[in-house]
């Protein structure tokens, strides 16, 4: 469930009263010398505990594949089938169209974006860099701010779209592909985004896989992070970009990215690229220079350890139990605190790492200032828009996961006075 950004309502100038009160309470936060930290999504130390196991497989002696390869030796560049059958059911692709690789989606996403810039990507006229002036890539905001970094890093344009609790906002997006072929590509988070927790519905998956496009060699960078990552019982199921774009007549049109970074261990996980047999052609050309075969070792491992997609899920079912009680400490802290104040709206997200809240405008660098200054670290203001740059300044990313449940609530609680506070200071302003 969220709460769309449009409903965050203008500043109650009452609230300029209460500026003794809010500055006393954020000087009694101050006096407490806290070191809270809620910037990083990153899993907490006992969430990587459930994966301690992965240590000690698949143990000497143990290298053997299903098919009879010694993982240890060179080879294999497509990953190792037994894992890739695993999450191709998972994902909802065929496992053919599936690739394994070494830990970090990002990595993949880089290297797509990489190849296509240098090489062209299937169905294209050459390689993005040959285009004349700058290529565009679309991006969803608030957003991952490691997207936005990749496109600044490789000199990609980068134009917004307003997020919506269906996904990108579909309308704005065809609107811009229409006309323009510079426009090459679409950051989405499918499942549970990164930081609003929507989930792209069935009917704006289908636009965007079908809309027509000025490049006949657009992409959506479909960044499937969170597909198996539910906060509650009900395990959302993504629409089937992959599928969908193929029955459209745009097979090639989607590249979805996962990894097992927030299911095992972020720094030591397996990624995965689904696409269509051409994209999946393309990419692994590309790959067999830059590498002899992914860390089958560690596939290996990750297979024995999940059995099967059932072991994903009830493997993600005990990271829930320790991340849901966090999220609801957050949203009840903001609903106490905030919930008639008109300070903030934020998001009650079914699964992912992240709240979103929307503050009063142009007060979010404000925010994130009085909380650093009271010991609270948060994300950037700004770090959910392309260049750190939110227009509104008014967007903050939460990220619970990391410290133990009373920390979160003690850090939520400080983070709600510096929302007060800066809002009655913008009141009496
Ligand atoms: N994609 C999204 C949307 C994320 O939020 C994150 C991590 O926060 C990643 C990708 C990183 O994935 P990986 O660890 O597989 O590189």
């Amino acid at each position: 469930v969220s709460i769309s950004p449009d409903q965050a309502t203008a500043v109650d100038p009452a609230l300029a009263a209460r500026l003794p009160e809010l500055r006393e309470q954020y000087a009694a936060l101050q006096a407490r010398g806290l070191s809270l930290d809620l910037t990083r999504g990153k899993p907490s130390a006992e969430q990587l505990d459930l994966s301690e196991e992965l240590l000690s497989l698949p143990g000497a002696g143990n290298h053997t594949s299903a098919s009879g390869t010694d993982v240890r030796n060179y080879g294999g560049l497509a990953g190792l089938p037994e894992l890739r059958e695993i999450f191709a059911e998972l994902l909802g692709v065929p496992t053919e169209q599936l690739l394994a690789q070494d830990n970090a989606s990002l990595r993949l996403m880089y290297d797509c974006m990489v190849q296509a810039i240098l090489f062209g990507v299937p169905g294209g006229d050459g390689p993005w860099s040959a285009a004349e002036g700058p290529i565009t890539f679309i991006c969803p905001v608030p957003g991952y701010d490691r997207h936005f970094a990749i496109c600044e890093e490789l000199g990609i344009r980068m134009v917004t779209v307003p997020m919506t609790p269906d996904g990108p906002d579909a309308e704005a997006v065809a609107a811009l592909v229409a006309d323009d072929p510079s426009v090459k590509g679409l950051w989405a988070v499918p499942t549970y985004a990164n930081p609003d927790g929507s989930v792209v519905s069935e009917a704006v998956a289908r636009r965007l896989v079908s809309m027509p496009t000025a490049a006949g060699d657009f992409r959506i960078f479909w960044d499937n992070a969170y597909a198996v990552h539910h906060l509650t019982e009900h395990e959302t199921k993504t629409a089937n970009a992959i599928e969908l774009a193929a029955e459209a007549g745009n097979p090639d049109r989607v590249l979805m990215f996962a990894s097992t970074s927030k299911v095992t261990f972020a720094g030591a996980g397996v990624s995965f690229l689904a696409s269509s047999p051409a994209n999946i052609a393309w990419f692994t050309e590309h790959l067999s220079f830059r590498s002899i075969g992914p860390d089958k070792v560690n596939q290996l491992r990750h297979a024995q350890f999940f059995g099967d997609a059932a072991g994903v899920r009830a493997h993600m079912a005990k990271h829930r139990e320790i991340l849901a009680p966090k999220f609801a400490a957050v949203v009840s802290i903001l609903s106490e605190r905030l919930g008639d104040t008109g300070v903030a709206t934020w998001t009650d997200p079914d699964g992912g790492y992240f709240v979103s809240v929307d503050v009063v405008p142009g007060t979010a660098s404000r925010v994130v200032e009085l909380a650093g200054e009271a010991g609270i670290k948060l994300t950037p203001a700004g770090a959910t828009f392309p260049y750190g740059q939110d227009p509104q300044d008014r967007n903050i990313r939460l990220a619970p996961s990391m410290p133990p449940l009373d920390e979160v609530r003690v850090a939520m609680d400080g983070v709600a006075t510096c929302m007060l506070l800066a809002a009655a200071e913008k009141a009496a302003a």
